[in-house]
């Protein structure tokens, strides 16, 4: 079985690939997703020159964090109010913020000692019901309403399009492209383990990337 360094090469030779065909970004970060896996393994990655990790779950991200508080720990996972202080105390990014409110409360519970708290705007690019995210038509406005949070940073747009789908990250993309100038946006977050080529080739700035690196999930985390 390949090893996680190796795993990590493959993927950034894929990336790599993916943007050299033409339409990347000059640049693509890539993120580790290491929910579901233990410090060990994130520990190896680490050693393989992986630095930013997301996690979908608050409560399994902090013991994760308390050991490796030198990462840069992003958030994946839908966020409920009622975890916004842990999120804002202890993550460096939340890159599924969909509505004012979380954000207000996000900006509100950042730790002033910290730097304001990187942020990505979750759009529903497929409009599927069951899915989270703001509606495309509603991203400007809630774009807007975040630049003027003192405590975060707006960085750009997230979103899970789904599988096959090319039509969905061409939209992203153009969403992004029409805020990126006037909000001052850096980040397009889309493409997991079995579409980041589309992704790239669409214009992604991150990927976020679990089983491709790690192997398929042995434990489902509890969402508590
Ligand atoms: C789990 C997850 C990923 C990674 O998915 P893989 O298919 O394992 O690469 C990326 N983004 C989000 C939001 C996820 O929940």
């Amino acid at each position: 079985m390949a090893t996680i360094a190796e795993n990590l090469q493959a993927v950034k030779a894929r990336i790599e690939q993916a943007r050299e065909r033409g339409g990347g970004a000059a640049r693509v970060t890539l993120l580790a997703v290491s929910k579901g896996q233990g410090v060990e393994r994130i520990r190896q990655a680490v050693e393989a020159g992986q630095k930013a990790f997301g996690e979908n779950y608050v409560q399994d991200a902090l013991r994760k964090i308390d050991q490796l508080p030198e990462l840069e720990w992003h958030l994946i996972g839908p966020l409920q109010s009622n975890k916004t202080r842990l999120a804002a105390e202890r993550f460096d990014w939340v890159q599924t913020v969909d509505r004012e409110k979380i954000a207000n409360r996000l900006s509100d519970q950042r730790p002033v000692h910290r730097p304001a708290l990187n942020v990505l705007i979750q759009v529903n690019i497929s409009g599927e019901a069951t899915k989270s995210g703001v509606s495309p038509r509603d991203v400007a406005e809630l774009a807007r309403a975040i630049a003027g949070l003192p405590r975060l940073r707006l960085r750009g747009l997230m979103a899970i399009p789904a599988a096959g789908t090319r039509m969905e990250f061409h939209r992203m993309r153009s969403l992004y492209d029409e805020l990126r100038g006037e909000l001052g946006l850096d980040t397009l977050s889309m493409g997991m383990s079995d579409d980041m080529e589309q992704a790239v080739a669409a214009g992604a700035t991150m990927v976020r990337v679990g089983t491709a690196i790690f192997g398929r999930r042995e434990r489902t985390e509890a969402a508590t």
